[in-house]
């Protein structure tokens, strides 16, 4: 399986078999994974990934694990100052009928483990592939003391006065500024 989480687009693509990948040149071309782990001057690899990337990148993978359709499909990924994960969700991950549950949203579900498990989400960071839309979650994130949030897109309607709310509760809200393609190839080239 090869995972594409494009940090200069919105492109997104798995393949599951040894299947023809269409690249454009200028992908090629800007793509540092098409670029042979050069080394710099001072003998470390060019291309290496910040936590801020990658934060993201575990946001947008646990997106791929929902099994709802891409406009409710969504992924959480919550780490603290030392960049240590807190906890972590999908959308659809939950069952309904569980107790305590009252969404079953990607920020809902890693908020309830962080809170099962005894967290609190003071000076943690949340990434999530969408900023939230549902009032449950955006009650949680402010009760749960988040300190800052990270989003892909925002395609709620109500965004900009969530943020309003959010941040008047100390809640700092960052639009994520993709800046190149991470790609992870799982695939064993036996296939
Ligand atoms: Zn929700």
């Amino acid at each position: 399986m090869s995972i594409q989480h494009s940090f200069s687009g919105s492109i997104l693509c798995i393949r599951n078999e040894a299947s023809v990948f269409l690249f454009d040149k200028e992908t090629i071309d800007h793509n540092p994974y098409h670029q042979a782990k050069q080394l710099g001057p001072t003998g470390k690899r060019l291309d290496y990934i910040t936590w801020h990337q990658h934060h993201m990148f575990m946001a947008q993978t646990l997106k791929e694990m929902s099994p709802l359709s891409e406009e409710k499909a969504c992924g959480c990924y919550i780490v603290d100052q030392e960049h240590y994960q807190i906890a972590s969700g999908f959308s659809g991950q939950l069952d309904s009928s569980e107790p305590d549950i009252s969404c079953s949203h990607a920020i809902f579900v890693a908020l309830l483990r962080m809170q099962r498990v005894g967290k609190s989400g003071e000076n943690c960071v949340m990434y999530t592939s969408r900023f939230p839309e549902c009032a449950e979650c955006i009650k949680r994130i402010r009760e749960a003391k988040i300190s800052k949030i990270v989003y892909w897109v925002d395609d709620n309607d109500d965004g900009e006065e969530d943020k309003d709310v959010l941040e008047i509760d100390g809640v700092t809200c960052e639009k994520y500024s993709p800046m190149r393609r991470i790609s992870i190839d799982f695939h064993d080239g036996r296939g």
